[in-house]
């Protein structure tokens, strides 16, 4: 019996194979494609993604692909700015920059080779997740491949299979709609040269249009514009109403939209597909022993570029939790903090993405007028943040609610000239700046950083004081349980985790798997 099943290996499933691999549990991948999905879609993830990564032990493969961008630019139906979320100048909290741009099917094959490092991963493609049957110790998956039908045993699963999810199906769990369904043409390009925005106005000097995503907010033809990572480009133009999308994917339609972007600018199409952008989280997101993540669980629209960001969060969630599940060290019943925490959060941003969607989908010349002189005279009264303050605390699940920063995502400062995850290790930490109990430490309960031997030019510190605290508790996922006395916060967390505070050292590494059994 295998410790987790993954059903789907795309970057949700993948990055769940990875952490659940370091975690030395027992795991089988199930992909029913032979190949990975060649063509992009996600284009930008921001900086949590990045700790993650490194969480992952998968920063340096990945790391080189990426380009670091400097925000989002929108600008109105006259093509004057009408919001600057930029990124220049302002805090790097985990040490990388706020935003980057990626090719998806590179870092899928980077999340995939880094699994030949797990004797305990298991991967198998051409194999489809066909049915499942649960009972009090595990799941029986039925699986469909070339072959012929299988059945394969494990402890949960994790649904990473996509919008379409057929896990999610045969669970019969509905989907929320926050109503948002736009039909947009998203068109990928390897462009030789500069981008061309011939007529904007009002660009903060700044801000770079070649690394900057605009939003083009003109009712005439709402259009997002990303530069991807090498010569890559991203365009994203909005259907008409009344336009076929068939019609609309042809050669001569593509290269007309993108004429006023790369006119003398030598190019080539990758491709030209239309997408219906939604809003839809799902009701539940754990039935028993099967957890749904990733695109399986929300869709977001990608105004933001958030939807594959919200999966590789919610592994994050569930990587230390399952295992103190497995072993015993808690009770399955901390499985139900995992939508607890990740619904909310994920409905925050989608709310975002929606509201901004709705905007830039306007399509009445007035209404299009009136909203640009809304948000210039709002912008004129505060500072525009970046995306990343789009993300909100974690209010309930494992969180010391109501202390100073509980739920916050924690800084990563670097220490040394190395960033402090690396040094301090990814489990639960707790940064102090008064002693904390010896059994703390000695009983594996956390990792005990004393701020003054911390060499992190003062970060961590500082972030105690401005909250007025002694110390601060943070979570394997970087998140901040809570603040206050060392020895009380180690009991509130052993407590919320309905556990005997006798430790929370991780399960024992699972020896190479043995095959499917059942
Ligand atoms: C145009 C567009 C732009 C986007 N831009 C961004 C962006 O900039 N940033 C961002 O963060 N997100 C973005 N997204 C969203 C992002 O692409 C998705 O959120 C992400 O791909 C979801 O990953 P996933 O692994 O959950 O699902 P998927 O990538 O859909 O992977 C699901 C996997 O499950 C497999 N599978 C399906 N059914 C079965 C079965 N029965 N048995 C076994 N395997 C199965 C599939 O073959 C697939 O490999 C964008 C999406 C689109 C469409």
């Amino acid at each position: 019996m295998f410790d987790v099943a993954i059903i789907g290996c795309g970057p949700t499933g993948a990055f769940a194979a990875n952490l659940l691999g370091k975690a030395g549990l027992s795991v089988l991948v199930l992909e029913k494609e032979a190949r990975p999905y060649p063509l992009p879609r996600a284009v930008h993830l921001d900086h949590e993604m990045m700790r993650l990564f490194q969480s992952a032990g998968v920063i340096d493969r990945v790391e080189p692909d990426m380009r670091d961008t400097e925000g989002h630019l929108h600008v109105g139906a006259d093509h004057g700015v009408i919001r600057y979320m930029g990124t220049v100048g302002k805090p790097r909290p985990f040490s990388w920059s706020n935003d980057y741009f990626f090719f998806q099917p590179e870092l899928e094959d980077h999340l995939r080779d880094a699994l030949e490092a797990y004797a305990n991963v298991e991967v198998r493609l051409g194999t489809a997740f066909a049915g499942l049957a649960q009972d009090a110790d595990g799941v029986t998956l039925d699986l469909t491949t070339a072959a012929g039908n299988e059945h394969i045993r494990a402890r949960f699963v994790i649904a990473c299979d996509g919008a379409r999810s057929a896990v999610r199906k045969a669970l019969g769990v509905e989907l929320d709609d926050l109503d948002f369904d736009e039909p947009w043409l998203v068109v990928d390009a390897e462009v030789d040269g500069p981008v061309r925005f011939p007529d904007l106005s009002g660009v903060p000097a700044a801000a770079n249009l070649q690394t900057l995503s605009v939003m083009v907010c003109d009712p005439a033809r709402p259009t997002t514009v990303v530069p991807g990572r090498g010569n890559h480009r991203r365009w994203e133009f909005m259907l008409l109403p009344g336009e076929d999308d068939q019609a609309m994917m042809r050669p001569e339609a593509v290269a007309a939209l993108l004429a006023p972007y790369l006119d003398g600018v030598p190019h080539e199409i990758v491709r030209a597909t239309t997408y219906h952008f939604h809003g839809l989280v799902a009701q539940q997101w754990r039935k028993g022993r099967v957890l749904l993540a990733g695109d399986a669980a929300h869709q977001t629209p990608p105004f933001f570029g958030q939807g594959m960001c919200h999966g590789l969060r919610d592994i994050a969630n569930l990587a230390w939790k399952l295992p103190l599940v497995l072993d015993g060290s808690a009770p399955e019943s901390l499985l139900d903090t995992y939508q607890a925490e990740r619904d909310p959060h994920v409905r925050a941003v989608i709310s975002a993405a929606v509201a901004t969607g709705r905007y830039i989908c306007v399509l009445d010349p007035m209404a299009a007028a009136t909203r640009d002189e809304t948000m210039r005279a709002a912008a004129k009264d505060r500072e525009s943040g970046t995306a990343a303050d789009l993300i909100p605390a974690i209010a309930t699940g494992i969180v010391a609610a109501g202390t100073p920063g509980a739920g916050d995502r924690f800084i990563q400062p670097r220490v040394g000239g190395r960033l402090l995850d690396d040094v301090t290790g990814a489990g639960w930490r707790l940064f102090t700046a008064v002693p904390a109990p010896i059994d703390i430490a000695a009983r594996g309960a956390a990792t005990v950083i004393d701020l003054a031997t911390l060499d992190d030019g003062g970060a961590v510190a500082g972030w105690l004081e401005e909250r007025g605290v002694a110390a601060v508790l943070v979570r394997p996922d970087h998140y901040v349980f809570g603040t206050g006395q060392p020895a009380a916060l180690i009991a509130q967390r052993d407590a919320l985790l309905a556990r005997a505070p006798h430790g929370l050292a991780g399960p024992e590494p699972v020896a190479a798997h043995q095959g499917a059994s059942s």
